[in-house]
C-alpha cells in the first residue's frame, strides 16, 4: 500500500521553526517511501484562523521545497464530508446527544477537582437516548474500561486507560464538528497511511482512534516526534529562539542549511552532521528519531550555514548573496576585483547577511573606526604605519607575497609582536580588527587605496592628538 503523509497546519500564526521540521519529517518519509505527501489546512477555528497565515505557512514550506503532491485542502471547505461523516456515527450507535448545560459542567468539573479527581465528564446524557436539540452536543460513546493501546514509530508502544478519556464532543451545539473528529475524518478521505506530528498530540491519538473505532476505519501508523526545545530546555518560543522560518531566510540562512539544520532536530546518523535534501530521503528512518526533547542551537545552525556556503558554487554563493549586496548598497561592478574580494570574504560570517555588511569596507570609504579596536591598537601605532606605508610604497609588485614580506621585513625591523604591526593597519583598511588574512585585505584593496586608508588614519591619529 502506498505511504501517505500529511502536515496539518492550523493557520493561527506564522511558519515556525517546529511546524517545519514536522513538515520536512512528513516529506522525507513520503519521499523516502515513494509515497505522498500532502497538506492540510486546519482552518476549524474561524476566530484565529487567517488567510495570511496560510499564505505565509505554504510560501514558507515552498521555499523550503516542501512541496505537496496535491493541492492542499481546507477544513473550511469541507463540511460535507464532515456533515455526512455525523450521519454515520450517529447509525453506528457509538455517539449520543447530551444537553448538559455550561453551569453543571462548571459544577461538575469543580467537585472532580476538589476531590482530587482529573476534570472529566461524567456521562449522564451517555444512555438518555436524547434527541438532538438546539442546545446539545454530540459525544463520543468512549469505551469506560479498559486499555488502548497503539504502536508509535518513535515511541514504541504507547498505552492509555480508557477511564482516563471521557465522552469527548465530536460536534459542538451549533452544529460545527470539532478538530478530533475532522481531523480524523480527513485523515481517512484523503488516503492518509502515517500521521507524523509533534508529540504534544500524543494525548489526541488514543480520542482519534477511538473515532476511528466507532466509524469502523483502518488503523493509521503514528510517530510523534519529540518537541523542539530552546536553550533554556524550555519549549522554543519567541521567548527563547528566533522562530519564524522568514527571519532566518532574512539573516541569510540558506535553505539547504535550514533544512540540515531541522532534520538534525531529533534525529542523527553517526558523526554525520552536514545532509543536504537526497542524503535525508536515502539515510533518514523515522525509527531512529529519538524520544527526548531536541536542543535548537543557534551556533550550531551557524556553523551549519558556514559549511552549506563554503560548499556552493561561486556562481550560486554570488547569486544568493546578491539581494543582501542590495541592501548594503554595494554594487559589484564598482570594482574590477569585485569577484575576489567576494570570494575571499566568503567564510567571514555564519550568514549571507553577515557577509554583506563585511564587504562594505571594500566597496566604501570607511566611516570610522570601532572605538575599542581603535583604543586598543590604532592609537600609538603611529610609526609603525608610517613605516609600513614607506614598505608598501616602494614595492615593484602588488601581489599577496610581496605585501606578506614587507609585512615581515616591518614587523622585524620594529621589532614588535604581529598585533601590534597587523591590527593598526586592518582598522586602517577596514575600520575594524576583522579581515581575511592581512596580505590578501592588502592585496584586494591594490596599492593606491591601500596607501590612502593607512593616510587617512595617520590623519585622525594626528588630529585627534591635537
Ligand atoms: N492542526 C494541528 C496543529 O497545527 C495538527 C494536527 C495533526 O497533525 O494531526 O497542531
Amino acid at each position: 500500500m502506498i505511504k501517505v503523509t500529511r502536515f496539518a497546519p492550523s493557520p493561527t500564526g506564522t511558519l515556525h521553526i517546529g511546524g517545519v521540521r514536522t513538515a520536512l519529517f512528513n516529506f522525507v518519509y513520503s519521499k523516502q517511501q515513494k509515497g505522498k505527501f500532502l497538506i492540510r489546512i486546519e482552518d476549524t477555528d474561524a476566530e484565529r484562523s487567517t488567510r495570511e497565515f496560510e499564505e505565509n505557512i505554504l510560501k514558507g514550506l515552498a521555499d523550503m521545497g516542501i512541496v505537496p503532491d496535491e493541492t492542499p485542502v481546507r477544513q473550511s471547505e469541507r463540511s460535507d464530508l464532515y456533515q455526512n461523516a455525523i450521519g454515520q456515527i450517529m447509525d453506528s450507535g457509538q455517539a449520543y446527544y447530551c444537553d448538559c448545560s455550561k453551569e453543571r459542567l462548571d459544577e461538575m468539573r469543580s467537585k472532580q477537582q476538589a476531590s482530587g479527581l482529573k476534570p472529566q465528564y461524567d456521562g449522564k446524557c451517555r444512555n438518555l437516548n436524547l434527541d438532538k436539540s438546539e442546545k446539545s452536543v454530540l459525544r463520543l460513546k468512549t469505551p469506560q474500561t479498559g486499555e488502548l493501546i497503539f504502536h508509535d514509530l518513535v515511541r514504541g508502544e504507547v498505552i492509555f486507560q480508557n477511564s482516563e478519556l471521557d465522552d469527548l464532543i465530536l460536534v459542538r451545539s451549533d452544529g460545527s464538528p470539532t478538530y478530533h473528529f475532522c481531523n480524523v475524518i480527513d485523515d481517512h478521505d484523503q488516503g492518509v497511511t502515517n500521521v507524523i506530528r509533534g508529540e504534544d498530540h500524543l494525548s489526541n491519538t488514543p480520542r482519534q482512534i477511538h473515532i476511528q473505532q466507532a466509524l469502523k476505519l483502518p488503523s493509521l501508523e503514528y510517530a510523534h516526534l519529540p518537541m523542539v526545545l530552546g536553550q533554556d530546555k524550555k519549549r522554543l518560543s519567541k521567548r527563547n529562539a528566533v522562530t519564524s522560518l522568514q527571519d532566518y531566510f532574512d539573516q541569510g540562512y540558506l535553505q539547504s542549511s535550514m533544512i540540515n539544520m531541522l532534520a538534525r532536530l531529533g534525529w542523527s546518523k553517526g558523526d554525520k552532521e552536514i545532509f543536504y535534501i537526497d542524503d535525508l530521503i536515502s539515510d533518514f528512518r523515522i525509527q531512529e528519531v529519538q524520544k527526548a526533547g531536541a536542543i535548537f542551537d543557534p551556533a550550531k545552525l551557524d556553523w551549519i550555514n558556514n559549511n552549506h556556503i563554503a560548499a556552493l558554487s561561486f556562481a550560486e554563493f554570488k547569486s544568493q548573496l546578491l539581494p543582501f549586496l542590495n541592501s548594503q548598497n554595494i554594487d559589484l561592478d564598482s570594482k574590477e576585483n569585485g569577484d575576489e574580494i567576494l570570494q575571499a570574504m566568503r567564510t567571514s560570517k555564519p550568514t549571507l547577511a553577515g557577509i554583506a555588511e563585511d564587504l562594505r569596507p571594500y566597496f566604501f570609504d570607511v566611516d570610522g573606526y570601532d572605538e575599542k579596536a581603535e583604543k586598543k591598537f590604532l592609537v600609538g601605532s603611529e610609526k609603525a604605519l608610517e613605516f609600513i606605508q614607506r614598505k608598501l610604497n616602494g614595492l615593484e609588485t602588488w601581489d599577496e607575497p610581496s605585501i606578506d614580506s614587507a609585512l615581515a621585513d616591518t614587523q622585524a625591523a620594529l621589532d614588535l609582536p604581529t598585533p601590534k604591526l597587523n591590527q593598526p593597519i586592518r582598522i586602517a583598511m577596514t575600520g575594524s580588527t576583522q579581515s581575511p588574512s592581512l596580505g590578501l585585505t592588502l592585496s584586494l584593496f591594490g596599492k593606491e587605496e591601500s596607501n590612502a586608508r593607512i593616510q587617512n588614519a595617520l590623519d585622525h591619529l594626528k588630529a585627534s592628538s591635537s
